[in-house]
């Protein structure tokens, strides 16, 4: 397991624009040591003061996007409570404090040439920089995004500026339902020769992979959104039940993961 010194940063935001309806990008300027950030890894964001109270715990929020050269650091995220629809008001020149970063981020074999990522709605957030690690490694990347609409799907363009090959489905037109997406896959797993699969952001489609994982005899990784307080590990809020080496243990998300080997997630 990977440690690092757990390290609050003072960030100035950059842009903090709407990619999409309850969805936005934000970008900030971030101090060398946040900029260490692995795929897979996140940061516990201090979401500012809403209606005049500070939401009491950090938010947690995947790395979307690093730029070290220019020491930028990204987030995708959705507005849903109290702690995002702060954090959807800030503006260029304000300060944000990252914690981070946090957790066991994704790890690639060697041996795996060609990836399978599926993400659903914001998911992308936290597979984008796995496309990128794989194409700066040489590796194939082929990415299934699904989202409620059309106006929903996230970093679609991104991701094929990254190289990878891009299928999209939705619900509003009944590509992105279960038996339409496994069958989609199961193309994709034998025509393309798939080595490796990984998901985020839908139990439904979590279930889905470690089926195809099982089906096909292929690893992967699975990277939890699980509610958490803390993020590093004390106050044990996110502990859940992982099946691993053939028995039932609880793990926090903060610390073991947030990524885990795909089959020892357990979809309760
Ligand atoms: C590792 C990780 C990565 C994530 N990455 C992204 C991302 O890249 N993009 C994105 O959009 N979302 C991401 N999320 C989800 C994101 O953290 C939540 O959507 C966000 O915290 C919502 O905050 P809110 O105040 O707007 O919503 P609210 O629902 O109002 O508040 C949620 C917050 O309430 C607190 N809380 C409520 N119940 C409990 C409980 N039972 N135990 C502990 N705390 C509780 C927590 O602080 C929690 O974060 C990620 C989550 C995790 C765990």
């Amino acid at each position: 397991m990977t440690t690092y010194p757990i390290q609050e940063h003072p960030c100035t935001v950059l842009t903090n624009e709407m990619v999409a309806p309850q969805y936005r990008h934000l970008m900030l300027r971030a101090p060398g040591a946040a900029l260490l950030a692995q795929p897979g890894q996140f940061f516990n964001l201090l979401c500012p003061p809403d209606d005049h109270t500070q939401p009491f715990f950090r938010r947690p929020m995947s790395l979307y996007r690093l730029e070290r050269e220019k020491q930028r650091l990204h987030f995708l995220y959705k507005v849903v409570g109290r702690g995002t629809r702060a954090l959807a008001r800030m503006r260029p020149g304000d300060e944000l404090n990252v914690l981070g970063p946090l957790g066991q981020g994704f790890s690639l074999h060697p041996n795996w040439k060609t990836l399978l990522l599926a993400a659903r709605g914001v998911g992308v957030a936290t597979l984008a920089p796995l496309a990128e690690a794989a194409r700066d490694q040489g590796r194939q990347v082929i990415a299934l995004c699904s989202a409620r609409t059309r106006a929903t799907l996230l970093a679609v363009d991104y991701l094929h500026a990254l190289g990878a090959v891009v299928h999209t489905v939705t619900d509003d037109d009944g590509s992105a339902s279960m038996p339409a997406v496994e069958a989609f896959l199961q193309g994709v797993i034998v025509e393309e020769k798939v080595d490796a699969l990984f998901t985020c952001g839908s139990k439904r489609l979590l279930r889905l992979m470690q089926k195809l994982g099982r089906d096909y005899d292929l690893p992967g990784q699975a990277a939890l959104e699980q509610q958490m307080a803390c993020g590093f590990g004390v106050c044990h809020g996110c502990v859940r039940p992982f099946l691993r080496h053939g028995r039932v243990v609880d793990l926090r998300v903060c610390v073991e993961g947030p990524v885990f080997d795909l089959q020892e997630v357990m979809t309760l």
